[in-house]
């Protein structure tokens, strides 16, 4: 059974996640089919149908601090099985947006950390590398040493290159993160 607590904020949070996502909320036929084909959904304690269905009944803010929107990888399975064609990825992302302008992220262990050494990669070679992006996470974490009889095999399945790829349009990359810090500080 689901409860929500009433919140002044609740109406305010789906317009919101309505807004950003584009996603019309009142579609979902709670089959659950988002969930069964979430990665993460038997790990987090709220999963993304329900995610759905707390939004259509008006959750307030506690709904943006679920440890799944967290968790998701943005694999979007779940928008895939969504026999209503929702963007329920769309909506995690929208939610994780809110949960960070709203000051309301409860993200947990080295979460963070994480996403700051993956985007920091991202904005200096113009996408993902693995080696700098491993690299700062585990001086993050004072864990430098950790799983590091995985690198072998690793490297062997090329799974992880010592050599950043230099393709793909760096410049348009380093615009898109300038213009994005340059919105948050104007408050957008
Ligand atoms: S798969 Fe689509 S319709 Fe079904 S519960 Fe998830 S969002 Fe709702
Ligand atoms: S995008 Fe996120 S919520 Fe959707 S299936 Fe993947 S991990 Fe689960």
């Amino acid at each position: 059974m689901i409860t929500i607590k009433k919140s002044k904020t609740s109406e305010a949070l789906k317009d919101a996640v309505e807004k950003i996502s584009g996603v019309d909320l009142s579609v979902c036929l709670q089959c659950r089919k988002c969930s069964s084909g979430c990665p993460v959904g038997k790990l987090a304690k709220t999963r993304p149908s329900e995610i759905m269905r707390r939004l259509h009944l008006n959750a307030g803010n506690e709904l943006l601090e679920s440890d799944i929107l967290w968790m998701c990888v943005s694999c979007e399975t779940c928008s895939a099985r969504c026999p209503m064609g929702i963007d329920v990825a769309g909506v995690m992302d929208a939610l994780r947006k809110l949960a960070l302008s709203r000051g309301a992220s409860k993200q947990e262990g080295n979460v963070p950390l994480f996403n700051k050494a993956f985007l920091k990669t991202v904005e200096v070679f113009g996408r993902t590398y693995e080696m700098a992006m491993i690299t700062a996470y585990k001086l993050g974490t004072g864990k430098l040493m950790n799983d590091t009889e995985k690198f072998p095999t690793m490297l062997k399945k090329g799974k992880i290159s010592l050599l950043p790829s230099l393709g793909g349009d760096r410049k348009t990359v380093k615009r898109i993160f300038k213009k994005t810090k340059q919105n948050k500080g104007a408050g957008i």
